[in-house]
């Protein structure tokens, strides 16, 4: 039997870069074939958190699943992202080797004057989405909406989506990589060639429900607030704003990805900077970040 060694009390990881023909991202805590985060300290230095995942389960409250739940990202968008979709559990296990479908959602850290997302459409069916895609209606097919530092947004799988150019945030989803393109500008890549596009598939995949919003909830703390964003069976996401104080992290999860979103502060003796993520593993919830500091928190829930 190998000697057990003792958690760390937190993990930090080295983000995985990763540039685009409309900008850039930055998987901060990533376990995925497509991009595995390493970690940086502690007993398992070197290893990736995928690794970690598939040796250490007792890290993650022994959580069930062949994959890391979750998939946290920096995205920086210079032009726009294409117009897209992406499945559900269900369809893409069936049609995507397993995979895991696509809820995410997103905080927006900086935006431009003016900037915009697309988020959802107007098509009251199928058939009329296919005939403004045949067409080419854009305009008319999609809803933009105007977006602002400090908006939240949840997109569930099978809502049309796309970040515009000018805004970066921070995206909180399943641990998947799944995206059907409706549309891409007919741009070209560095080859010189378009990026598939995937109609039949977005088609299958698209709702035509109206989605409900769920409304932040704001409570206040000893020193500051506390928002809540979103709680979907896949992750719950709250951010803490904290002011000249200190707040014990009692999150009843199986772990915590944290991501310092401004100020400054300490969890423990480690210092916390903007732009940081961490991990927090099992066990390890009875932590106090102090400091006068603002966080995104992001867990997938127990019952997952
Ligand atoms: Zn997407």
């Amino acid at each position: 039997m190998p000697l057990k060694k003792s958690m760390e009390k937190y993990i930090l990881l080295t983000p995985v870069k990763k540039t685009a023909i409309w900008g850039s991202e930055s998987w901060l805590i990533a376990a995925h074939e497509n991009g595995d985060t390493l970690i940086q300290n502690g007993a398992w230095k070197g290893k990736t958190l995928g690794w970690l995942w598939r040796n250490h389960r007792e890290y993650f409250a022994d959580m069930a699943g062949e994959r890391f739940p979750l998939l946290i990202k920096e995205i920086i968008a210079e032009s726009d992202l294409s117009i897209q979709v992406h499945p559900n559990n269900e369809y893409a296990q069936e049609h995507e080797q397993g995979a895991s479908g696509k809820n995410e959602c997103w905080y927006i850290l900086d935006a431009k004057p003016n900037a915009s997302l697309i988020m959802g459409h107007n098509a009251k069916n199928k058939v009329e989405a296919e005939n403004y895609i045949q067409h080419g209606q854009w305009n008319e097919f999609l809803k933009e909406v105007p977006v602002n530092p400090g908006d939240f947004y949840q997109i569930d799988a099978g809502c049309i989506h796309s970040i515009k150019g000018g805004i970066r945030l921070l995206e909180v989803q399943q641990n998947s990589d799944i995206t059907y393109r409706l549309y891409d500008y007919d741009r070209l890549d560095q080859y010189g060639r378009k990026r598939p596009l995937h109609l039949k598939k977005s088609l299958d995949v698209i709702t035509f429900k109206d989605t409900k919003i769920q409304v932040p909830s704001t409570q206040n703390l000893e020193f500051g607030t506390k928002t809540v964003f979103v709680e979907t069976p896949y992750y719950h996401v709250e951010k803490y704003d904290i002011i000249e104080g200190e707040v014990l992290l009692d999150c009843q999860a199986p772990f915590l990805c944290i991501s310092i979103l401004d100020g400054a502060g300490f969890l423990d003796s480690l210092p916390l900077v903007k732009g940081m993520s961490l991990l927090l593993p099992h066990q390890c919830q009875e932590l106090t970040i102090k400091g006068n500091i603002s966080f995104l928190l992001a867990f997938p829930p127990y019952s997952n």
